[in-house]
C-alpha cells in the first residue's frame, strides 16, 4: 500500500513537502515554506523525521528548500538528494530568508547549525537523466530536468514496485532552461501509481506566447511614450528568460539590470547542463553588448542619471526587497513610467498592495503573468502522457484546484485530487 500525506503545498501556494510512506520505505519530496506573515512552515510529524530514509528536494526555491533545516533540528539524520547546482544556490536563500525575518524582528524556528547540518547527495553522481538508479533493495529513483529554474527537476520513484511521479516546479515553455519529458523517458509498460502534478495556474490556459506578447505590447507602449520599465523578478527563474527575450525584442533599449540577476547565467557549469545550447553564447554576447550590471546605491543613481527610457530589471519578484522598493521610489511620481509584475505576489508583499492601489497611483502598475508552472492544458496534456492511476495538483489555493479537479472529472478523467495540508491519500 502506498501512502502520502500533505506536509504542505496543496490547495495552497507554497511550504511544499509530501511524506510518502510504502511499506518499511519513508521518503519526503521537498520541504518549503510560505513566506506570508513571517514565514508559514510545513506540517511535519516530527515523530516520522527519524524514521525518514531519504529526503529529495526539487529546486531552490524558498517554497520548496526553506524548511530543511528543520528536519534535521526534529531528527533526520539522512541526506538531501538534489541536482549541485541546487544546492549551490541554497546557501543564499537562507541567507536572504534569514536577513528578512531579522528585518521583521521576528525569530528563524531553526539554528544556524541546522542548516550547516544539511548532508546533500548529488542526482548526478548516482545516475544520468533518466536513467533509474536503485537506492536501496526496495526503492528505485529517475529524476529530469523541469525547465522552472537552473537546478530544477521532477523525481520519478518506484517504492516496493509501485511509481510515484512528482513533477517539482514544471514548464515546457522557458526559453532558457532545459527540460526532460517525463513520459518520453519512461517506458510504455511503467504504470504510474501516483503523480503529484504542479498546476500552479490552476484554470489559466494562455500559452507563454500569448502572455508574452501581451507584455511585450505593453512595455513598447510604455517605451513609445517616454517611459522606464521596473521589471521586479526572482534572482533566478523567469528573470533569466525575460531578461533574454526583451534583449532579443528591443535591442536598442537601455537595459540595467541587478547582477545578482546575471550571475547564476555566467557560471559555465551552468550553462552546458541546465541551459539550452545556442542560447548561452547569444546570452552571453547580448549581455555584455547591451546591459549596464549594477550592484549598489551608487551605480544605480549612475544607470538611471540621464533621462532617457530604460528596461529595469531588479530582484525579487514581489518587491520585498530595498532595491525593488529604491527603484520604485525613483520612478513612481511619472505617470510615463510602468512596473510589470510577472509573477505570484504573497499576500502582504510589497507587490500585491501596489496592484491593490493601483488605480490611484501615477505610475502604471500591471500584472501579466510569465509562465514557470503549468495551468490546466499542461496538467491535462501531462496527465494524458504519464496515464497516472491517481493525481494530485498541488501548487495553487483550494478553490482553484477545486475547479480543474471539477473540470478534469467532467472530461472524464478518474482519481483526481484536490486536497489540503494534513490530508493524507492511501492506495
Ligand atoms: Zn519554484
Ligand atoms: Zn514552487
Amino acid at each position: 500500500m502506498l501512502e502520502v500525506k500533505i506536509w504542505g503545498g496543496a490547495g495552497e501556494y507554497g511550504r511544499s513537502c509530501y511524506y510518502i510512506k510504502s511499506g518499511e520505505i519513508r521518503i519526503l519530496l521537498d520541504a518549503g515554506i510560505n513566506k506570508e506573515s513571517g514565514g508559514v512552515y510545513p506540517l511535519l510529524d516530527t515523530n516520522e523525521l527519524s524514521k525518514l530514509d531519504y529526503v529529495f528536494l526539487s529546486h531552490a526555491h524558498e517554497d520548496h528548500s526553506l524548511a530543511l533545516p528543520l528536519l534535521y533540528k526534529y531528527g533526520y539524520q539522512g541526506k538531501v538528494f538534489t541536482p549541485k547546482a541546487t544546492s549551490k544556490l541554497l546557501p543564499k536563500y537562507f541567507s536572504s530568508w534569514a536577513e528578512y525575518i531579522k528585518k521583521q524582528k521576528n525569530s528563524l524556528p531553526y539554528e544556524q547549525a541546522n542548516i550547516e547540518a544539511i548532508q546533500f547527495a548529488y542526482m548526478e553522481d548516482y545516475a544520468f537523466l533518466g536513467e533509474w538508479f536503485q537506492l536501496n533493495e526496495n526503492l528505485r529513483v529517475r529524476w529530469g530536468r523541469s525547465g522552472h529554474m537552473l537546478g530544477s527537476i521532477w523525481i520519478m520513484l518506484e517504492l516496493n514496485g509501485e511509481i510515484v511521479f512528482y513533477s517539482g516546479d514544471y514548464t515546457s515553455e522557458s526559453t532558457l532552461i532545459k527540460v526532460d519529458n517525463p513520459y518520453v523517458l519512461s517506458h510504455m509498460n511503467e504504470k504510474v501509481k501516483l503523480a503529484i502534478i504542479d498546476a500552479a495556474y490552476g484554470m489559466e490556459d494562455m500559452s507563454q506566447e500569448e502572455l508574452f506578447y501581451q507584455l511585450k505590447d505593453r512595455i513598447e507602449g510604455a517605451l513609445e511614450k517616454g517611459g522606464t520599465i521596473l521589471l521586479p523578478v526572482p534572482a533566478v527563474g523567469r528573470g533569466q528568460d525575460l531578461l533574454f527575450l526583451l534583449i532579443e525584442q528591443f535591442p536598442r533599449e537601455t537595459f540595467i539590470v541587478e547582477r545578482e540577476i546575471c550571475a547564476s547565467m555566467m557560471q559555465s557549469e551552468n550553462q552546458v547542463y541546465w541551459l539550452h545550447q545556442g542560447k548561452i553564447e547569444s546570452f552571453r554576447d547580448e549581455l555584455s553588448q547591451w546591459i549596464t550590471i549594477v550592484k549598489d546605491e551608487q551605480e544605480r543613481k549612475e544607470a538611471l542619471a540621464d533621462k532617457r527610457p530604460k528596461i529595469i530589471f531588479t530582484t525579487d519578484g514581489m518587491m520585498q526587497s530595498s532595491q525593488a522598493q529604491w527603484y520604485y521610489n525613483q520612478l513612481k511620481d511619472n505617470e510615463k513610467n510602468a512596473v510589470f509584475l510577472t509573477g505570484n505576489q504573497a499576500k502582504g508583499s510589497f507587490g500585491r498592495e501596489l496592484l491593490k492601489k493601483r488605480n490611484n497611483l501615477p505610475i502604471n502598475v500591471e500584472f501579466i503573468r510569465y509562465k514557470v508552472h503549468q495551468g490546466i492544458k499542461e496538467v491535462r496534456q501531462m496527465i494524458d502522457s504519464l496515464q497516472p492511476a491517481h493525481t494530485i495538483l498541488c501548487h495553487a489555493n483550494h478553490i482553484e484546484t477545486n475547479k480543474v479537479v471539477a473540470q478534469l472529472l467532467a472530461e472524464g478523467y478518474k482519481h483526481i485530487h484536490s486536497l489540503l495540508p494534513n490530508d493524507q491519500l492511501k492506495m
